[in-house]
C-alpha cells in the first residue's frame, strides 16, 4: 500500500522501517529534518507526504503535535481525499481525537486511532499490539499494515475508544511500576539483594509484564529512554483529564502524578520512566544495585 508515515521518533522510526521492509511504498516526514528510513522516500511536509497516499499514519508526541501535523501549516488536511485513511498511533486525548476525526471525515477521508503497546523493543521487532478505534471495515482494510508492524490488533469500538483504552492501560503500567520501585527500594533498605528479589517476584503472583520488561534495565542501572518519563507523565495527565471529564476519581494516580512532577524537577524527564526509582533512592539514601548477578 502507499503509506505516508509522519513522526520518526523512538516508535515511529522502526514502525516506518518495518512497513518499508514488508514491501509497502512508504514516504516519511519528521518535524526535525535529517531522519531517514531505509527504503522510504522523504517528504518536506506532512501535506507533501500525504499527497497520493492511501494511508497517512502518525506517531508523534502528544495531542498538540497531532493537531499541528493534521491541521497546521503544511498539514495533512489539504491533501485529504475521499477514501484516504488517517491513522494515529500516538497516545493522545480521546476527546480531541473525536474532534480531529470529524474534521477529517468532513473531507470524505476516514479516521482510525491505533495507539500501541510494546515499547521500543516491540516497535523494532514488529511485535506491537495495536489498540484500535474505528469502523470495522476500515480497520480490516489496514490489516496488511498492522501485520507489518505488530502481532495483534484489539478493536475497542468506534473512533476514540483506542486512545481511551490505551490511556487506561498506561495508568496501570505507571502504578505497577511504582509498586515495583517502592517494593525494591524498601527491600534494598532492609538488606535484601535486588538481584535475588527479582527472580522471586518473577516466580510468584507478583509477576508482571511491566517488571519483566523493566527489571533487567533497572539492575543494569540503564535509564536511557525506551518510554521517556515525559511521555508517561503526559499519559498520566491524559488519564486524570479523562477521569475529570467523566467524574471518576483516581487517587493513586493523583499521587503518582506528583512523583512524576518531582522527577521532572530533578531533570529526569528525558530518561526512561523507570527513573522515577531514582527519586525513591534519593529519599531512602541508597542505590538499588544487585550484589549477586541476577539468576532470572
Ligand atoms: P519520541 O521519540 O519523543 O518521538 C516523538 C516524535 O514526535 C518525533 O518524531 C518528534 O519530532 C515528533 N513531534 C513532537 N512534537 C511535534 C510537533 N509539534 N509537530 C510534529 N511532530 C512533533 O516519542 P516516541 O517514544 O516515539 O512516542 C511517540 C508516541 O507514541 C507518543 O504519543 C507516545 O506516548 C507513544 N508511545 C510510546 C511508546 C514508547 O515506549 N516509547 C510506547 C507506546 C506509545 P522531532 O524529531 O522533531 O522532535
Amino acid at each position: 500500500m502507499r503509506v505516508a508515515f509522519l513522526g520518526l521518533g523512538i516508535m515511529g522510526g522502526p514502525m516506518a522501517a518495518n512497513l518499508a521492509k514488508a514491501g509497502h511504498e512508504v514516504t516519511v516526514w519528521n518535524r526535525t529534518p535529517g531522519k531517514i528510513v531505509e527504503g522510504a522516500r522523504v517528504a518536506a511536509s506532512p501535506e507533501e507526504a500525504a499527497r497520493g497516499a492511501e494511508v497517512v499514519w502518525m506517531c508523534v508526541s502528544d495531542t498538540n503535535a497531532v493537531e499541528s501535523v493534521l491541521f497546521g501549516p503544511g498539514g495533512v488536511e489539504s491533501a485529504l481525499v475521499e477514501g484516504m485513511i488517517v491513522v494515529d498511533s500516538s497516545t493522545i486525548s480521546p476527546t480531541a481525537t473525536r474532534k480531529f476525526a470529524e474534521r477529517v471525515q468532513a473531507r470524505g477521508a476516514r479516521y482510525v486511532d491505533a495507539p500501541v503497546t510494546g515499547s521500543k523493543v516491540g516497535a523494532e521487532a514488529g511485535t506491537l499490539i495495536f489498540i484500535v478505534g474505528g469502523e470495522e471495515s476500515t480497520v480490516d482494510s489496514l490489516k496488511p499494515l498492522f501485520a507489518a508492524m505488530g502481532k495483534k490488533i484489539f478493536r475497542m469500538g468506534e473512533v476514540g475508544k483506542g486512545h481511551a483504552a490505551k490511556v487506561a492501560m498506561n495508568l496501570q503500567i505507571a502504578l505497577i511500576y511504582e509498586g515495583f520501585a517502592e517494593g525494591i527500594t524498601l527491600a534494598t533498605k532492609l538488606g535484601v539483594d535486588p538481584g535475588t528479589l527479582i527472580p522471586l517476584i518473577n516466580a510468584s503472583m507478583v509477576h508482571s509484564g511491566v517488571v519483566e520488561y523493566k527489571a533487567p534495565f533497572v539492575l543494569k542501572r540503564d535509564f536511557s529512554p525506551n518510554f521517556p518519563l515525559r511521555l508517561m507523565h503526559k499519559d498520566i495527565r491524559l488519564a486524570l483529564e479523562a477521569a475529570k471529564e467523566s467524574r471518576v476519581k483516581l487517587p493513586a494516580l493523583e499521587t503518582v502524578e506528583e512523583i512524576y512532577e518531582m522527577a521532572t524537577e530533578d531533570g529526569h524527564q528525558d530518561l526512561d520512566f523507570a527513573a522515577t526509582l531514582n527519586l525513591l533512592e534519593k529519599w531512602a539514601g541508597l542505590e538499588v544495585k544487585p550484589v549477586l548477578a541476577p539468576t532470572a
